[in-house]
């Protein structure tokens, strides 16, 4: 599991996060929900090691990873703009952490592939990124974060960029997974329905805090504070 230990961030005189501490369980599918600015993509970051907390401490697995750098961590980031290499086939693209960590070649396109297949696009390992939709260069960047097989994915609003009939596809593709690989997965959105609809553990964050985490039908039902009841009322 995933442990936040009262962790602040301060950005100078910006409190982004606030004294927060959650627990997340190992394989589960958690959703950081709350309007934009509340601290869910610091806290991503942060659990990624591109940001350090300026006090708390994280720890995965029962292990303290504050010195450890982003490679070390066994976590792997998808952005909102999950940007492929230009340059690079989808093989390569999905390959490029592997080189990053000094896999021989064969063994980079074998698993490449295995990643390919994973998500659905093995027919199109040899395109450039420019010559697919926005839904499938999507998988591609999913399939490039879980080849390093991490324990923990973390998703950053990766469903905000498609329309409506993707994003519908996508949200069920991205249950699949986690159920299939049973690592955490853990997902920052501002939609309300995007995380009843996927998480086992919603967290929704209101200026640095969280104002409450349990299960998507306990949030609903049993809010903590009327922020809580109003966001999952849609009226935020
Ligand atoms: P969004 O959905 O808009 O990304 P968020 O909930 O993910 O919002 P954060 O990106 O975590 O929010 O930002 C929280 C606060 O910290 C915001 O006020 C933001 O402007 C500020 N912030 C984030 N990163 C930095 C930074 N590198 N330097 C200064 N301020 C920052």
């Amino acid at each position: 599991r995933i442990e936040i230990q009262n962790v602040t961030k301060r950005f100078g005189s910006l409190l982004a996060v606030d004294d927060v501490s959650l627990e997340i369980p190992h394989g589960s599918y958690c959703c950081l929900l709350g309007p934009s600015g509340c601290g869910k993509t610091t806290i991503l970051r942060m659990i990624a090691g591109h940001e350090t907390p300026t006090s708390g401490a994280i720890t995965i697995g029962g292990q303290d990873v504050g010195g450890l750098p982003p490679v070390r961590r066994g976590t792997a980031l998808m952005f909102q703009s999950y940007a492929l290499f230009p340059h690079l086939t989808v093989r390569d693209n999905v390959a490029f952490n592997l080189k990053m960590r000094g896999v021989a070649k064969e063994e980079r396109a074998s698993r490449a592939d295995e990643m390919l297949a994973l998500v659905h696009m093995t027919p199109f390992a040899d395109r450039m990124p420019a010559q697919l939709s926005g839904g499938q260069q999507q998988r591609v960047a999913l399939a490039r974060a879980l080849i390093t097989n991490p324990r923990v994915l973390l998703l950053d609003e990766p469903l905000s960029a498609l329309d409506e009939f993707l994003r519908l596809k996508m949200r069920s593709e991205l249950k699949r997974l986690q159920a299939d690989l049973g690592i955490t997965f853990i997902h920052v959105t501002h939609t309300q329905p995007e995380a009843i609809a996927l998480a086992d553990l919603v967290v929704v964050m209101n200026q640095g805090i969280i104002e409450q985490a349990a299960s998507a039908r306990d949030v609903y039902a049993f809010p903590r504070s009327p922020y809580v009841a109003r966001f999952m009322a849609g009226h935020n």
